[in-house]
């Protein structure tokens, strides 16, 4: 079971171990008027437990911020029924659709059984748009990107040097690009390098500015079409996500942003060969 861990004071991260498939982490900054969560995992046996250790710190939660629109980060947002909900304009408009259970089901199958549930909590719009730079309070940076998809937002606590990078970072675990561009999103990681000593990515453990370059690299071997053996050898989810980043970028080389077919199979939209 992951509990709050503090990086620094008042700012907790939520690791949830393994990192693969719907297995993400979440976050929890202190100000003086209360509690910012940043994101909100998936399904009600991730995000309760998340819950209750917020609780147990005895302080309103006032701002929950969505690092993007994912239904890993987005699905627990009814555990932070007052608080305001914040995302990018891409996220906005995820959480105004029905839900896809089908999809999820088939695409994190080792929760398949926690869908029809969470469809039925739902999950809370976003109440405030983020599309530029912001100080959201006096200790969170707000820094709005793209890359892991078409709207990524990143949350920058400077005071004590950490940056919560959403799926902007993935460390021990394979990035997905399917709505993102693995271009961009290794031109953004030449920024996100050197924000902060402390990373917390949206999958894996709590990492560095290393952690970053092996990304980095990965992801600009997926432009250039083939991966050579490196760090990411040790990686989990290679073999379902490679193809899918490889064949991405490939696509928007040739100037189509659609749904690589290889993760349309995936999600059960086309039959798997
Ligand atoms: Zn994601």
């Amino acid at each position: 079971m992951p509990s709050l861990t503090e990086l620094g004071d008042g700012v907790y991260a939520w690791i949830q171990p393994g990192g693969g498939s719907g297995v993400s982490n979440a976050g929890v900054v202190v100000d003086g008027d209360g509690l910012t969560v940043i994101d909100t995992l998936m399904v009600r046996s991730q995000w309760e437990p998340f819950a209750a250790a917020v609780a147990e710190l005895e302080l309103p939660v006032k701002r929950v911020l969505l690092t993007h629109a994912h239904i890993d980060h987005v699905g627990g947002t009814q555990a932070f029924r007052n608080a305001m909900v914040l995302g990018s304009p891409a996220t906005s408009e995820l959480l105004d659709q029905p839900m896809p259970v089908d999809g999820y089901k088939t695409f994190f199958a080792a929760f398949a059984d926690e869908f029809d549930d969470l469809a039925e909590i739902g999950t809370r719009p976003v109440s405030h748009i983020v599309d530029d730079a912001a100080q959201l309070t006096a200790r969170i940076e707000l820094l709005p990107a793209s890359g892991h998809t078409a709207g990524d937002v990143m949350a920058l606590v400077a005071d004590c040097d950490v940056l919560f990078a959403g799926d902007l970072c993935f460390f021990g675990v394979t990035p997905l690009a399917f709505q993102g561009d693995p271009k961009t999103w290794a031109d953004v990681l030449e920024v996100v390098a050197d924000l902060a000593d402390v990373i917390v990515p949206g999958h894996g453990p709590v990492g560095t500015a290393d952690d970053v370059r092996d990304l980095q690299a990965y992801l600009r071997h997926c432009v250039e079409g083939s991966i050579p053996p490196g760090p990411w050898d040790a990686w989990t989810e290679r073999a379902e996500r490679d193809p899918i980043n490889i064949e991405k970028a490939a696509m928007l080389r040739a100037g189509d942003d659609g749904m690589p077919p290889s993760m349309l199979k995936a999600i059960g939209l086309l039959p798997s060969d």
